[in-house]
């Protein structure tokens, strides 16, 4: 019988517990040992029953209504080094497990495949050092790794939504409600803030869902030019129809035209001397991936969850790592290979500007 573990990794997200109750849960339906790593590639470097526990079905109960990650996530800068690996290597034989699975960012998972391509080299140093017998080296010559998406910021190419997307997402709608109140109230202008690095997608949807003004998204720099006046004629015109709020969503990475970034403050300071609105800014910050999980992310982070578990069981050593996604409504596997390259190929043409490019890779569907 297999040894199934599962860690969270980088920012965490609602719906992580989910994931991992779901994984869990499978594991122990399909007489499987279930295994969770604490304080993600941190508590596989450090090792031991503390940091790798095995898990019953009765500790996961009540997870799916409790956001965050129950089983702590970290950033570990040990994991990103071979000794650090080699280390994650000894403790998960030591613990006896054969799986992993990681449910994370890009970097978690492209941190997932490094361990997993480097697999055999380790335990081959760990034998020859050692640290494992012959035995365990034949009885854990591979290791199979399998990715489930946990990020806010619905960043991942490949699949329609990560788990947390649309609770962070719903949290926005929530605040920008709160604040739309007051803002009635004085007839007063908001800049609001939300997540998101270098995908739109959170500001762009929140936009639309609290019908905003004006949003500004990394993936198309804001107007042909003046982007001053293209939102104060339209806050204007909404204003000469006798609208008494103006929400403005300023996404993290927005930028202008002219590729320079743009802050609420710039956005506040424009609202003020042009249009001489009282105008304040909101940063939602961390309340954004705080709360609990909204049912979508729950069902999908479920659904993910025994679809994860089923694809470790599926896989030999000729399998590429899987990554488990959501396409049209339908749980999904894609090379976590090709899916973290991708979206990485999409943040770099970001990063350099070429919005063409960008807009081009987010479109690809290359995958069958
Ligand atoms: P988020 O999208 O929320 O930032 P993430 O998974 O992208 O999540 P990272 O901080 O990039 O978050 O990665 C989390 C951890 O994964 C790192 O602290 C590190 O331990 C591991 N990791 C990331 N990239 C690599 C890599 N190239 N090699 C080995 N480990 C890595």
């Amino acid at each position: 019988n297999k040894a199934i573990a599962v860690m969270t990794s980088g920012g965490d997200a609602q719906g992580m517990n989910s994931n991992v109750r779901a994984i869990v849960r499978t594991a122990l339906f399909k007489g499987c040992k279930a295994f969770v790593v604490m304080e993600g590639y941190e508590g596989l470097v450090r090792g031991g029953p503390e940091y790798i526990k095995e898990f019953s079905w009765e500790d996961v109960r009540g997870w799916n209504a409790e956001g965050g990650t129950n089983i702590g996530t970290a950033r570990c800068l040990e994991f990103r080094q071979r000794e650090g690996r080699l280390l994650g290597a000894l403790h998960l034989i030591e613990a006896g497990v054969d799986a992993l699975i990681v449910c994370g960012g890009d970097g978690s998972l492209t941190g997932a495949d490094l361990f997993r391509s480097e697999w055999p080299s380790l335990i081959q140093e760990l034998q020859e050092t050692g640290k494992i017998t012959q035995e365990q080296h034949t009885r854990y010559k591979h290791l199979n790794i399998c990715g489930t998406v946990g990020s806010i910021d619905n960043d991942m190419s490949t699949t329609d939504a990560t788990i947390g997307a649309y609770s962070a997402l719903d949290r926005i709608c929530q605040a920008i409600d709160y604040v739309e109140a007051t803002a009635n109230s004085h007839s007063r202008a908001f800049v609001v803030e939300v997540m998101g690095r270098n995908c739109g997608w959170l500001a762009l949807l929140a936009g639309i869902a609290t019908s905003a003004d004006y949003i500004f998204i990394p993936e198309k720099p804001a107007s042909d030019g003046d982007w001053q006046k293209q939102m104060c004629d339209i806050v204007a015109k909404h204003r000469a129809r006798g609208k008494r709020t103006t929400i403005v969503i300023v996404a993290e990475g927005a930028i202008s035209a002219d590729l320079t970034p743009i802050s609420p403050s710039d956005v506040h300071k424009v609202l003020v001397d042009k249009l001489g609105l009282d105008t304040r800014i909101t940063t939602l910050g961390h309340v954004q991936r705080g709360g609990t999980a909204v049912a979508y992310d729950r069902i999908l982070a479920t659904l993910q969850g025994v679809e994860a578990v089923n694809a470790v069981l599926e896989s030999d050593a000729d399998t590429p790592s899987p990554l488990i996604a959501v396409n049209e409504n339908k749980i999904t596997r894609k090379p976590l290979v090709e899916s973290v390259r991708l979206t990485k190929s999409v943040a770099d043409a970001i990063k350099a500007k070429d919005f063409k490019k960008a807009m081009a890779l987010r479109d690809t569907e290359f995958i069958e």
